[in-house]
């Protein structure tokens, strides 16, 4: 982290995790943990559990954030949710390009950046989740495809929206499998997307960006992951289950 330079926050993915009450006990407990943290705080929760989970919220230091939204403004897309209804609802965040929608539900570059544009247009400040395949890392391809990534998802942002934009270096291989990135692996992949936007909008708009670390950061390996330069924080699936595990993240990121 360069807490000079950027912002660093700890983001939760609850994923398809948590009903409204066990959403609404597990902030309550969070609260507290987290009241005095020296880094943004934000959780990532299922559609369902929005209203609970902003209510809950109120007056604390825990943002909100949708786990996805589509790109059309309404229409015929069943099962979909605009990022208007979001941020109707007062909802700030909202991830996109997680490697489970990549993986399962047929998201791609294209439709990431199609997802960002509505996702600014309609004021969320979004999380764009980056990171490369198992076999991709061992072709030696890592910088290629999260590079090309990095680039087709910003495709239209101004520098100015660009503030708004947090990136989230997800190797795919370490997410939920307990397999965590080296710190150095970490460090080297979040600079070479630090690279990459340098190369699109210039070096100081490059330095405010924060980059997330996420893949099984947890309260063991937290402090080494975010002792990287240009590691500003985290993604957290599994450890963001439980408000003891996700507070001593936030507490490691707030040194
Ligand atoms: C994630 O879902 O973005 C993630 C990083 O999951 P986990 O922490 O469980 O690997």
């Amino acid at each position: 982290m360069n807490k000079k330079l950027r912002k660093a926050v700890i983001a939760g993915n609850w994923k398809m995790n948590k009903n409204r009450a066990e959403a609404k006990a597990l902030i309550e407990e969070l609260k507290p943990l987290v009241k005095d943290a020296d880094c943004g705080v934000i959780v990532c929760v299922p559609f369902t559990d929005l209203e609970t989970v902003l209510a809950a919220t109120e007056g604390s230091n825990i943002c909100v954030g949708a786990q996805n939204c589509h790109f059309a403004p309404s229409g015929a897309f069943t099962g979909e949710i605009a990022a208007t209804m979001l941020t109707e609802m007062g909802v700030e965040y909202v991830v996109l390009g997680h490697s489970e929608r990549r993986q399962y539900f047929g998201e791609t570059d294209v439709t990431v950046n199609k997802r960002l544009r509505a996702a600014l247009d309609a004021g969320l400040k979004p999380i764009v989740c980056v990171g490369e395949l198992l076999e991709q890392r061992e072709q030696g391809v890592t910088a290629e495809v999260v590079g090309m990534q990095t680039r087709i998802a910003l495709g239209g942002v101004s520098a100015e929206e660009l503030k708004n934009i947090i990136i989230a270096y997800e190797p795919v291989w370490a997410i939920g499998t307990g397999k965590t990135a080296t710190a150095d692996q970490a460090g080297e992949v979040c600079g070479l997307i630090r690279a990459t936007v340098a190369d699109l909008y210039g070096k100081e708009a490059a330095d405010g960006l924060t980059i997330q670390y996420g893949g099984s950061m947890n309260a063991g390996n937290a402090a080494e992951l975010l002792a990287q330069e240009d590691v500003d924080g985290g993604l957290i699936g599994g450890a963001a289950l439980k408000a003891p595990d996700f507070s001593a993240i936030v507490a490691a990121a707030s040194k």
